[in-house]
């Protein structure tokens, strides 16, 4: 019987799945036994839509369709547990099975502590996460560094330190260090990411260890929760998926990875916040001047749920109209948000006039961090 804290390799016993997967397809196996089982309604992943640069969230509620969101989109910077609260009632009515990332994690756990999601009806798988790449960044730097055509690339990876990307006639890595100097490789909220190894999901799963003769076959995957183990039960006692111990010396390397992980956001942190300067506050007025006010950063907010048309109605702040809005718009969101802000980097994303916002946020949260509880990524809410 699996228990919270095993480390394990595993890998689908399904064909089928296995061809798709980025690694043993445990992810995936994981979710056709849970909803084979009816331990969960749907799952809620992702899937490549037009093309790599193109990730899409889709319900499932047919085992054989899950096929189609096995594999790894790093290009894929979506973020579920809003569109969980806004389109599936918050997990009301049925329960979601949903891959995420740490900064996923950390979203359906604001939204849970603010009663706009039922984590009772949740269960989640996580991934590892090393960081993620703008998908417009993406196909400007497969042109610019790669000399390839974006349209023409159809599979891409990150593989020890490289982004490596595959076309018609050939292949070709860069090093991440190399592309992130040159202002390419991942989101800039990615580099100053701590959120490694999902703990606060049910499982947490990723390569990171896989040694020896499963490298590249295996998924490794980390226990955190009761329900996590009864999935992993579940699902090998169904014989949809296989697993062994894993090796002693992948769950050292393992560690030392997500080590120097920690320590790269941190210097990234320092560099990031550094370059603020001494006076934040006209950083960010100087910045938010060029503010369309479209409210963007307000609707993808997985901390706020303050419909963006509220703020206009009777707000002294907030006028209809009124372009660039007035300074007091922006310090009441960065009031509102900062003390829980995540990092996760939607709203800087989704920001049509490329306001560093999640830059701001961060670098006030990570202040805040300082003198209180619970530190980012550290909610006591769930185990
Ligand atoms: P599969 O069975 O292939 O299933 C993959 C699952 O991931 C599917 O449910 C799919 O919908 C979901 N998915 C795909 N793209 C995204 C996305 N952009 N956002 C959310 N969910 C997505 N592992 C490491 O050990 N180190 C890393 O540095 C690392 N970085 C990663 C960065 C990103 C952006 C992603 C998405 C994953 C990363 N992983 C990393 C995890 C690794 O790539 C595999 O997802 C994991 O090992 C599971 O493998 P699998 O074969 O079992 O998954
Ligand atoms: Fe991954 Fe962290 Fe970026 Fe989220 S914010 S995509 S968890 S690196
Ligand atoms: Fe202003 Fe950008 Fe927010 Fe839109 S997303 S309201 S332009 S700061
Ligand atoms: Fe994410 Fe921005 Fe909200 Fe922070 S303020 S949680 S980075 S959307």
């Amino acid at each position: 019987m699996a228990k919270k804290g095993d480390m394990l390799y595993a890998w689908t016993n399904d064909a089928e799945i296995a061809k798709k997967a980025e690694l043993g397809g445990a992810v995936t196996g994981l979710w056709k036994y849970a909803l084979e089982s009816k331990m969960v309604d749907a799952v809620y992943a992702i899937k490549k839509g037009k093309d790599l640069y193109d990730a899409q969230p889709v319900l499932i509620t047919n085992p054989a369709d899950l096929k189609d969101t096995a594999g790894s989109l790093h290009c894929g910077t979506l973020l579920l547990p809003k569109l969980v609260k806004k389109y599936l009632d918050g997990a009301s009515k049925m329960k979601i099975g949903v891959t995420v990332k740490g900064c996923d994690v950390m979203g359906f756990l604001e939204l849970a502590k603010r009663k706009q999601i039922n984590l009772d009806n949740i269960v989640m798988i996580g991934v590892n996460c090393g960081g993620s790449v703008s998908p417009i960044l993406a196909r400007k730097m497969i042109a610019d560094k790669f000399g390839v055509d974006p349209d023409k690339v159809h599979k891409e990876e990150i593989d020890k330190g490289q982004f490596i990307i595959e076309y018609e006639g050939g292949h070709k890595g860069i090093s991440i260090d190399e592309l992130e100097d040159a202002g390419y490789g991942r989101r800039t909220n990615c580099r100053r990411c701590k959120y490694k190894v999902p703990r606060q999901a049910d499982l947490a799963c990723g390569n990171w260890g896989v040694i020896g003769p499963r490298a590249g076959k295996a998924t490794f995957v980390e226990v955190c929760s009761d329900k996590g183990a009864k999935l992993l039960d579940g699902a090998v006692a169904k014989g949809v998926l296989a697993t062994e111990p894993a090796n002693p010396k992948g769950l050292e390397i393992r560690g030392k990875v997500e080590g120097a992980m920690f320590k790269l956001g941190d210097k990234w942190r320092k560099k990031d916040f550094t370059a603020l300067g001494a006076n934040m506050w006209e950083t960010i007025n100087k910045e938010t001047s060029r503010c369309i006010k479209c409210y963007s950063c307000i609707e993808n907010c997985p901390v706020c749920f303050t419909a963006a048309d509220a703020l206009t109605k009777g707000s002294l702040m907030v006028k209809p109209g009124e372009l660039a809005p007035n300074p007091m718009f922006h310090l009441r969101r960065f009031a509102h948000i900062s003390d829980t802000c995540i990092n996760c980097g939607q709203c800087e994303e989704l920001c049509p006039m490329d306001i560093p916002l999640a830059l701001f946020s961060h670098a006030i949260r990570v202040e805040g961090d300082t003198a209180f509880e619970p530190k980012l990524g550290a909610s006591p809410y769930k185990n």
